[in-house]
């Protein structure tokens, strides 16, 4: 479904992803984990084009985002994101929050978005929050209108910036659980994170990036109980 060739990204003199080649199945969950500053937030925001690579092509779905005159707006419809800070809008209702961009995109109109508003917030367990505003809300139940409202463009790809390191402990639970339940239903999600359960035990393969290289590749299992390369041993031996 994504299919990433030769990636590089600078930022000036700062050459933060130094040739990253990907494919990822549809379906496919995979997990990115590293040391801070080894590119993997970059890494994602390539892949929506919140940052324009430097080189390299991405081919979504057999069409290439990153080549000349290619159509972003399809391409951010197709894909949703999820940050580690919300992003929620302050001044609107969690409801609002989620019906903006489909009606604002003409996917659907207002009944519609609301309706669908409704199954999704059943979806993330929050079906008694249709009315409240941000501020009420605590950091789980935050993200988990953030994750909502990134599903009511009903996109084909979910990418998460280390979706829980902003919530208190007893938050991320919940959190982990609607993106599991996502996983199950076949979605296909590339995940920063520091959960390294999460990663082991829901994603279908692992990344290890370090210095803007993908360092290591293979299944949690692997990963996990038999990284290969010495960087991927280090980073382990400190996080879990
Ligand atoms: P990670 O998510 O793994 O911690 P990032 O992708 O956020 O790493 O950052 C990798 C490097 O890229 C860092 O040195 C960071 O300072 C740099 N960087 C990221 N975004 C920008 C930007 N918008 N402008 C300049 N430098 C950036
Ligand atoms: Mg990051």
């Amino acid at each position: 479904m994504i299919k990433i060739t030769n990636l590089h990204k600078s930022f000036g003199d700062n050459q933060v992803l130094k040739g990253i080649s990907q494919h990822i199945a549809r379906g496919e969950v995979v997990s990115v984990i590293g040391p801070s500053g080894s590119g993997k937030s970059t890494f994602l925001r390539c892949i929506n084009l919140l940052e324009q690579p430097t080189e390299g092509d991405i081919v979504i779905d057999g069409q290439s985002i990153t080549a000349k005159g290619a159509c972003i707006d399809k391409l951010r419809q197709k894909v949703g994101m999820v940050f580690q800070n919300f992003n929620l809008f302050p001044h609107k209702t969690v409801m609002q929050n989620i019906t903006l961009a489909p009606v604002k995109l003409g996917l659907m109109n207002q009944v519609e978005a609301d309706r669908q508003a409704v199954e999704l917030l059943a979806q993330v367990g929050l079906q008694d929050k249709a009315n409240a505003y941000p501020a009420s809300l605590s950091g789980g139940q935050k993200q988990r209108v953030a994750i909502a409202r990134a599903l009511a463009m009903q996109p084909e790809l979910m990418l998460f910036d280390e979706p829980t390191s902003a919530l208190d402990p007893e938050m991320v639970g919940d959190v982990l659980d609607v993106m599991k339940s996502l996983a199950l239903a076949g979605m296909t999600m590339v995940i920063v994170t520091h959960e390294m359960g999460f990663a082991r035990d829901v994603s279908d393969r692992v990344i290890f990036m370090d210095g803007g290289y993908v360092v290591e590749d293979s299944s949690p299992q692997a990963l996990f109980s038999a990284p290969k390369e010495a960087r991927t041993q280090a980073f382990l031996s400190k996080v879990l």
